[in-house]
């Protein structure tokens, strides 16, 4: 199998499921780093990584989904729960344009209170107050999809609504791992992988930008993971690079129900190294500062060639993510790793960047 799958990395051969599988189970991880490090330089300099300074501006708390493995939410009418005002949500993004940030993802819950009117107003003032000087992803996928659903109106329509209201880019989050499967265990009312994979190739073709995501370390199988891996390249296939990029992060289990342990930092970069060999249609991997800290630095050996400095994300936080504040070490542990750190615009053509190869 060795020389098999090294002939078809080498020839720039797609490897199919039962490859990848021998990849998670049976791949020496040097020998995987080689293989990874192969499939990047196809779209990167090998020296060369690039990077966001950004923040996660968690608007709610409020979420009718009750993901088993999630530490955030908060139900209607708990004293706990909040949504952000117009004021705290600009504070938060002035804070990061100070730092050198150009770059926020909003991220709540499915918060009932919160129609699709709600994100139109505030992606308007957002416009209006900021122009172009700062991009956001508005929505993460799921909740694009709990907000349609909510208005009665398809995926489509939805995001050409916010698209007219200034919503340029729709994260893929929510994604966790997509199977059915393993969303009627651990997330039955946050739609099934089907409908998620139908919500994110409507919002392609409504022609707002969009990206890849997953998550690790609950309690899936190699086989869950692969057909997650199968159904982002088919998208990606399908939509000619619908997908700007593909992020993976692992789970953190403190204070949630599913709790468990903490995914080693070697299956991370397993699992980064699988997914830079197979999704040989998606240009950026990116690594996350947000779950893996420094070790998300090494996992550029491992087919990442891109990251972001997060500032601040609550959902993660909460279940026991650590973020680093001081950006210069982020930076400084890049260049030990020998990655030239390169700080990248948002604002970009993904189709005409997943057309531009290095070599
Ligand atoms: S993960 Fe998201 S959708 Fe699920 S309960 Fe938490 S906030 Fe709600």
């Amino acid at each position: 199998m060795i020389e098999h799958i090294d002939r078809k990395i080498r020839n720039n051969e797609r490897i199919n499921t039962e490859e990848a599988a021998w990849l998670y189970r049976c791949a020496d991880l040097n020998q995987l780093r080689t293989w990874a490090g192969i499939a990047r330089s196809r779209y990167h300099k090998s020296n060369r990584a690039t990077y966001l300074i950004m923040r996660i501006v968690n608007y709610t708390n409020v979420c009718v989904a009750r993901c088993d493995y999630c530490a955030f939410y908060r139900l209607p009418n708990s004293p706990e729960g909040y949504v952000l005002s117009r004021e705290q949500i600009f504070e938060k993004m002035d804070e990061i344009m100070t730092l050198g940030g150009d770059f926020v993802g909003f991220n709540g819950g499915f918060n009932p209170k919160l129609g699709i009117n709600w994100y139109c107003e505030l992606f308007r003032d957002i416009r209006k107050k900021y122009g172009e000087r700062i991009e956001f992803y508005g929505l993460t996928v799921a909740e694009l999809m709990y907000v349609a659903k909510k208005a009665k109106i398809s995926y489509y329509e939805a995001a050409a609504t916010l698209k007219k209201a200034g919503n340029h880019w729709i994260t893929g989050g929510g994604a966790e791992v997509l199977t059915n499967a393993f969303r009627k265990r651990h997330s039955p009312q946050k739609y099934t992988a089907d409908d998620f994979m139908d919500a994110q190739k409507q919002i392609i073709e409504a022609g707002v930008q969009t990206t890849g995501t997953m998550v690790i370390g609950f309690d899936e199988s190699i086989e869950e993971r692969l057909e997650h891996l199968s159904r982002v390249r088919a998208l990606q296939d399908e939509t000619h690079g619908g997908l700007f990029s593909f992020l993976c992060w692992s789970y953190k289990p403190d204070h949630t129900v599913l709790g468990g342990e903490e995914l080693a930092r070697e299956d991370y970069w397993r699992h980064l190294a699988v997914s830079r060999i197979f999704l040989d249609n998606v240009k950026h991997i990116r690594t996350s500062v947000l779950t893996q800290n420094e070790h998300a630095l090494t996992g550029l050996h491992y087919g990442a060639d891109d990251f972001d400095i997060p500032f601040e994300d609550e959902v993660t936080q909460m279940a026991g993510a650590v973020i680093n504040r001081d950006l210069g070490a982020v930076i400084r542990q890049c260049r030990s790793e020998g990655f030239e750190p390169v700080f990248r615009k948002t604002a970009r053509d993904s189709q005409a960047d997943f057309h531009q190869r290095v070599v």
